[in-house]
């Protein structure tokens, strides 16, 4: 291992690499990790010295507050390698920002601007040939937070680990996608903790997602937990409908994530003259649709899968499916969007930054 300061970030390198033993073209979304990841720890009131490091395991106290209390947050990113062999962040500032949205709501320190993008940065220039160019091949990228403080007292930690591991992808969804509405657990409140992206939202999602499995749905469509009348989220994606030419879409809120996808397909569709109404979609509203041949695609957005066709619902025990259509906005939408992350066409919006 060498040791090197580089923008106040301590380098500490890995002394071998384990790109080698990596089969770049059978990839498993999540699975594979590069050689180092960045890490910056909160210590009585302040953020203590990030380091760059080799990605290992870390010992933690068994009283460790994440464990018992859940205090965790993280972001989901991609970086881009282009033509040219450049690599390229996709609007990292709407990430950076959701993240502290996020650590505000946990009761955790909000990360400081420098330490998240110089951390990002750097890390991605370090481990540089893990990042894959081609369509559909991108650098997943992981922030989190945990709460590192000890002992079993219910009370936010004084102690917090900021982080950032980085996963090679390929693409996440393959086949065929059903989706169960939900008519009785939910996801998110109100008052409640659904805007963030804290850990506890997906554990929760876990157990519902389970019995829809068994059903042969691949995800849950989720309702609002007060009336489960109003359609918010596919999985962990938010999720747009096209009836007739219109896409529909519901607008965020403190149950509904911020997706950075979502905002960036309701750009792209008007740009390219497509009808978007943010509006509530009526469950209702969605059988009828789907009843009288109005209702011509569903599909989810979110940093992961990018965009996710799904081809038919299930409500009430009646399965609904969508009808098969060759040029779907999903996949106008989805094309332009990668060619706009992966530079193959000029981002007219500013959205993509270099590393
Ligand atoms: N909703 C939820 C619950 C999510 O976890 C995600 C993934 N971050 C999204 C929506 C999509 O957000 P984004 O487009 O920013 O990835």
């Amino acid at each position: 291992m060498s040791t090197t300061q580089t923008n106040k970030i301590e380098t500490i390198k890995a002394s071998s690499t384990k790109i080698n033993e990596v089969d770049f073209s059978n990839l498993s979304f999540g699975s594979v990790f590069t050689d180092h990841l960045f890490e910056c720890d909160y210590k009585n009131g302040e953020w203590q010295k990030p380091v760059i490091k080799p990605y290992a395991p870390f010992l933690l106290d068994p009283s460790t507050r994440v464990f018992h209390y859940g205090q965790a947050i993280f972001e989901g990113m991609k970086a881009y390698k282009d033509e040219n062999d450049d690599v390229w962040l996709f609007r990292p500032d709407e990430n950076y920002k959701r993240f502290n949205t996020s650590a505000v709501r946990m009761a955790m320190p909000e990360v400081p601007e420098e330490i998240f993008m110089s951390g990002l940065n750097q890390l991605l220039q370090l481990d540089e040939a893990w990042i894959k160019k081609g369509k559909g091949n991108a650098m997943y990228i992981r922030p989190f937070m945990i709460a590192t403080g000890t002992g079993v007292i219910a009370n936010p930690s004084d102690d917090y680990k900021f982080m950032i591991i980085l996963s090679p992808v390929s693409s996440y969804y393959s086949g065929d996608v059903k989706v169960l509405i939900a008519e009785h657990f939910s996801r998110a409140a109100n008052g409640g903790i659904g805007a963030a992206k804290a850990a506890g939202n997906y554990a929760a999602q876990f157990y519902p997602t389970n019995l829809a499995n068994k059903e042969g749905f691949q995800q849950v469509i989720w309702t609002d937990d007060a009336t489960h009348t109003k359609l918010e989220e596919a999985g962990t994606m938010n999720v747009f409908f096209r009836i007739n030419d219109t896409l529909l879409t519901a607008p965020v809120s403190e149950r509904i994530l911020d997706g950075v996808t979502r905002k960036t397909l309701i750009d792209l569709a008007k740009s390219i003259g497509i009808n978007v109404e943010i509006r509530s979609v009526l469950v209702s509203e969605l059988v009828e649709a789907a009843k009288n041949g109005t209702l011509k695609e569903i599909f989810g957005a979110g940093t992961a899968a990018v965009v996710s066709p799904i081809s038919g619902f299930s409500y009430q025990d009646v399965y609904y499916e969508l009808p098969k259509i060759e040029f779907t906005m999903a996949l106008q939408l989805k094309t332009k969007l990668e060619n706009i992350q992966n530079k193959l066409e000029e981002d007219t919006f500013g959205w993509t930054v270099k590393v």
